[in-house]
């Protein structure tokens, strides 16, 4: 028997042709979708706009396949964390993060990590495979679905959970497309960030593709430091990198700027001539407005070998960044009770050993 095809997380164009595919008429696309993502109904059967017949052509040819909820946690600051199984028993997590103001949903885009940045519990589980559409959006489902019910909601959403998300680009840029589709999720460009450590060619297609903003997982000013800290320098240098975000900042009709996450690690790149080298790179390369600085303290994780710096060198490093004129903001901790902060996120990643092939092909 052919496999139902999983309607969620085709974008509007996909759906069209799928209805089309269908004889059926180009609005089916805007029902099915605001079922699916306003009402949160997955079941053909409720979507009472469709006839009998229409129902149950879908049943035998298509689902809207939810994944199975492993866990959910809150910690006591009030983050939620699920975890999430896919097919294969591969697990993956994401993150809700509530403020006064907003609320921020943190979503994966791979098992796990190839590119094993040593500071980060993601990159030392190693890497599977990357997620399908339908397992990236299932996340903010999920978290919408459950949230609603709970009276709160998401304002963001940011690929910053497990895995690179420039190295699962069609995926990412249709679920971002889902993201900013009023039939669907209907967030602003401004409110979906993808979080990237530097791949290079795919941030200049993801800057003509889709409109969304952009973090770059910066964390060392020079690349003798950074090759160590974010291997894939090695093969994508600052400076490259440099070039990379600078055309990000022109591609696009609307005004952009980036925003570089740098982790505070003690004794390793916190200190006051880093703190420099660092302003001067990024004034040397963008107009004050066009660069923001996000100071993240380390969260720590069993195998790890940092500690994180302390809040009074925090404080003297983002004052430097100040004093250069860079708009420098340091991250609070949340959610770690639950193993829920940046960079804890490990799921349960099957077959590791994919990383170093995945891996080596990368950096060749
Ligand atoms: N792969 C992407 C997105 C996922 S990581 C990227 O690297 O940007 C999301 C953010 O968490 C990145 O800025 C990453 O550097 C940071 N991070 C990873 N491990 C961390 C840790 N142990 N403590 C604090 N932040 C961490
Ligand atoms: Fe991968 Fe990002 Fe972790 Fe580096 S920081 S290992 S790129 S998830």
């Amino acid at each position: 028997m052919l496999e139902k095809q999983n309607l969620l997380g085709l974008t509007q164009s996909k759906l069209k042709k799928f209805f089309s595919d269908l004889n059926e008429k180009p609005f089916r696309t805007k029902q099915i979708m605001q079922w699916v993502y306003h009402q949160g109904v997955t079941d053909f059967d409720d979507m009472h706009n469709f006839s009998k017949d229409l129902r149950q052509k879908l049943d035998s040819i298509a689902s809207i396949n939810m994944p199975e909820i492993v866990s959910l946690n809150h910690s006591k600051d009030g983050v939620v964390k699920w975890v999430i199984k896919l097919g294969e028993d591969n697990h993956i997590e994401s993150v809700f993060i509530p403020q006064k103001d907003r609320g921020t949903l943190c979503i994966s885009s791979q098992v796990g990590c190839s590119l094993a940045c040593t500071f980060c519990s993601t990159g030392y589980q190693g890497f599977n495979r990357n997620l399908k559409n339908h397992e990236i959006i299932a996340q903010v489902l999920i978290a919408k679905n459950y949230l609603e019910a709970h009276n709160s909601r998401i304002t963001n959403v940011v690929f910053m959970g497990m895995g690179e998300p420039l190295l699962n680009e069609s995926p990412v840029y249709d679920a971002c497309e889902i993201l900013l589709d009023d039939w669907a999720f209907g967030l602003s460009r401004r409110k979906v960030t993808v979080s990237s450590s530097g791949i290079v060619p795919a941030l200049i297609r993801m800057s003509d593709t889709v409109p969304v903003s952009l973090a770059i997982s910066l964390h060392a000013p020079d690349d003798i430091l950074r090759d160590i800290l974010v291997p894939i320098n090695q093969k994508y240098p600052i400076k490259e990198l440099m070039k990379a975000c600078h055309y990000y900042l022109k591609a696009g009709t609307q005004e952009r700027h980036i925003l570089f996450e740098y982790v505070m690690l003690d004794g390793v790149n916190d200190s006051i001539e880093q703190a420099k080298s660092l302003s001067k790179l990024l004034n040397y390369w963008f107009e004050s407005e066009s660069a923001k600085v996000n100071l993240i303290p380390f969260n720590p994780f069993p195998e790890s070998q940092y500690k994180t710096s302390s809040p009074s060198t925090i404080d003297k490093f983002q004052d430097v960044l100040f004093k250069a004129g860079i708009r420098t903001t340091t991250r609070r901790t949340r959610g770690d009770d639950v193993d829920a902060a940046c960079g804890q996120l490990a799921g349960k990643v099957l077959d590791k050993s994919r990383r170093n092939a995945e891996r080596n092909r990368l950096l060749s």
